[in-house]
């Protein structure tokens, strides 16, 4: 059995440690949490402390405490912990030491060989120190990739020929956007660009800027303390967070400080709109690099076959979106963004270690689910318009909400229509369930409605619509609404289906008799169409039974063709042609 060879994202503000192992691959877990704070401290007792620990009293101990290392790799600065003076290459190796350890606690052997990652843009310089660092903590550097490199990798394992992938790469302080080329087994960085400043702590800043702005407001306060500032920050970063799954999100912090011998209690209340209108300038500024990056390597975005988002921060729905508009394709997020790149490393080190590396799964839903509204288009209203809610591609469990609003004043109640599909108009799509509810409080038009729902790994959709204001909530819950064939069971299907009907042209009873005839003809084109429908309908319907029917129905117009029973042929077309209507409908 060959080494294991395993990959570490060292990162400004985390690292990942992973290992691609029997077509699987590994996040390994310290303290629970697959993402490992890069800081390094020196605790009470004079003792090191690395990860959460060092994260953990950095606010309170900054003089003992190191945090982003990674931006003074390669420069002959010294750092100061503690009154002593360490090279970033010594910060950097007691957390790689640490990841190692992580990693053969999880395996129970000794792990002594790795692959690395860096951005594109470090120099060689700082690609050297990343390699000393390695070796101090006892490691082999194996091979020193590019973190755009290492996404690649992840997302396209089983892919063959030629590719270009732009990796558009949002971190907590950091933003990179590089092209990619693979071509077979090469796979090389054409451009990149970014700006080492920007990331998820600009949001969190704007958060923190709007509670400091609600304090002197609301209480006169002007000047926090560190502590409170520090509270602040951390509830800031939570309701962002909450902020790319739901609308809106309250903020609260009791016993925040003391004002005249009183307490403060914090409570603001934040919009998703709000928000992301704070935050569009930062997206604006990715949205240019992104273009500078392309005119670097003289491509077009067209050019680009997928787009691929890394880190935590491609989380917010806006950057997502708002790439989507800009390159006019649907952006990939289904691996962990935050452990993508950690999982490209371990994928390079099995290629090193000569083993057989094959796609990366993930569980993700097939399919979007949303639920209809009555939208405006140019000041004309568009009933059943569709919105979705979970995208398909989207990893499980997942959990979304998106607000509505009622359109009367003193509605008393709204009804919501679950759909599966992607069609603009909803009815378009499939209806999984409906329900209302009742009882509105009294008001003007706009009584703002939330509608949420959660999907588990199990395909149970969970859809639940909330009246804002009061509270007034009613929900269903969907089995098997993600409920399909599995790949080899829907393969075998399209096999019997295939072998069943042999060739399309093949029609019921004496072929040439039916040629002869062109009533009979038509009829038959119209038996065959209906027979592609239903095997198309096959894949899209989401009940066991209905499925089962479907079946069973196209193996007895099988049966009938090839006994020629032109009876038992037609009761079975009209009794598939009922159930499909029955499912359409
Ligand atoms: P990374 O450096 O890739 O680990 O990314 C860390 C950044 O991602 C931090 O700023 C986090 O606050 C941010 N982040 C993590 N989860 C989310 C989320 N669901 N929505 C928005 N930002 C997130």
């Amino acid at each position: 059995m060959s080494e294991k060879i395993i990959g570490i994202d060292l990162g400004t503000t985390n690292s990942e440690v992973a290992l691609y192992q029997d077509g699987e691959l590994k996040v390994f877990e310290d303290q629970s949490s697959k993402l490992f704070p890069s800081y390094v401290g020196i605790d009470d007792q004079g003792e090191l402390v690395v990860g959460t620990q060092a994260r953990n009293q950095y606010a309170a101990y900054p003089e003992r405490s190191i945090k982003s290392i990674k931006r003074k790799m390669g420069s002959d600065e010294q750092v100061i912990m503690a009154d002593k003076e360490y090279h970033p290459q010594e910060i950097s190796a007691i957390i790689l030491r640490r990841l190692k350890e992580i990693a053969e606690e999880n395996l129970g052997q000794e792990i002594s060989k790795a692959v690395i990652t860096v951005p594109a843009y470090f120099s060689d310089r700082q690609r050297q120190a990343t390699r000393e660092a390695g070796e101090i903590a006892g490691l082999e550097v194996m091979k020193i990739i590019n973190e755009p490199t290492a996404a690649a990798l992840v997302y396209e394992s089983g892919h063959k020929g030629e590719k270009q992938l732009l990796v558009y790469d949002l971190g907590g302080g950091t933003f990179d956007v590089s092209v990619v080329r693979m071509e077979e087994a090469v796979v090389e960085v054409i451009s990149s660009h970014g700006n080492n400043h920007l990331g998820g702590d600009d949001f969190d800043a704007v958060i923190l800027e709007l509670l400091l702005e609600h304090l002197r407001d609301e209480y006169e306060i002007e000047e926090p303390d560190q502590r409170v500032i520090s509270r602040l920050r951390h509830a800031a970063e939570k309701a962002k967070i909450e902020l790319s799954s739901q609308p809106f999100t309250t903020i609260e912090e009791e016993y925040l400080l003391e004002k005249d011998g009183n307490p403060v209690h914090l409570r603001m209340e934040l919009s998703r709109d709000r928000y992301e209108e704070l935050i569009t300038p930062f997206i604006d500024e990715t949205i240019e690099a992104v273009h500078t990056a392309l005119r670097d390597c003289g491509l077009v975005a067209t050019a680009i076959d997928e787009v691929l988002l890394v880190g935590g921060s491609t989380r917010t729905p806006l950057v997502r979106s708002r790439l989507e508009q800009d390159l006019h394709q649907v952006a990939h997020g289904e691996i962990d963004p935050d452990l993508c790149v950690a999982g490209g490393a371990a994928i390079q080190g099995a290629i090193l270690a000569g083993d057989s590396v094959e796609a990366v799964l993930v569980d993700i839903t097939p399919y979007t689910f949303g639920t209809d509204t009555l939208g405006m288009e140019d000041g004309i209203p568009i009933p059943y318009f569709y919105v979705p809610i979970i995208k398909k591609n989207s990893p499980i469990p997942i959990k979304k909400s998106e607000v509505f609003y009622t359109i009367r004043p003193n509605q008393e109640s709204v009804q919501v229509t679950v759909f599966q599909g992607e069609e603009p108009d909803a009815r378009e799509n499939i209806e999984l369930g409906q329900f209302s509810v009742n009882g509105l409080s009294e008001g003007p038009a706009n009584n703002e409605i939330i509608i949420g729902f959660s999907l588990d790994v199990n395909g149970i959709l969970h859809a639940e619509a909330t009246e804002k204001r009061t509270g007034l909530s009613k929900s269903i819950t969907i089995d098997n609404a993600i409920t399909r064939f599995e790949d080899d069971e829907l393969d075998s299907a399209r096999e019997r289906i295939k072998d069943l009907f042999g060739d399309r042209t093949e029609q019921v009873g004496d072929a040439e008799e039916a040629d002869d005839n062109a009533d009979q003809g038509r009829k038959a084109d119209k038996d065959n169409d209906l027979i592609d429908k239903a095997k198309n309908l096959l894949e899209a319907v989401t009940d066991d039974d209905d499925r089962e029917d479907i079946v069973a129905l196209l193996e007895e117009i099988s049966d009938a063709r090839k006994n020629g029973d032109k009876e038992q042929f037609q009761t079975a077309v009209e009794e598939l042609t009922e159930l499909i209507f029955y499912i359409e409908n």
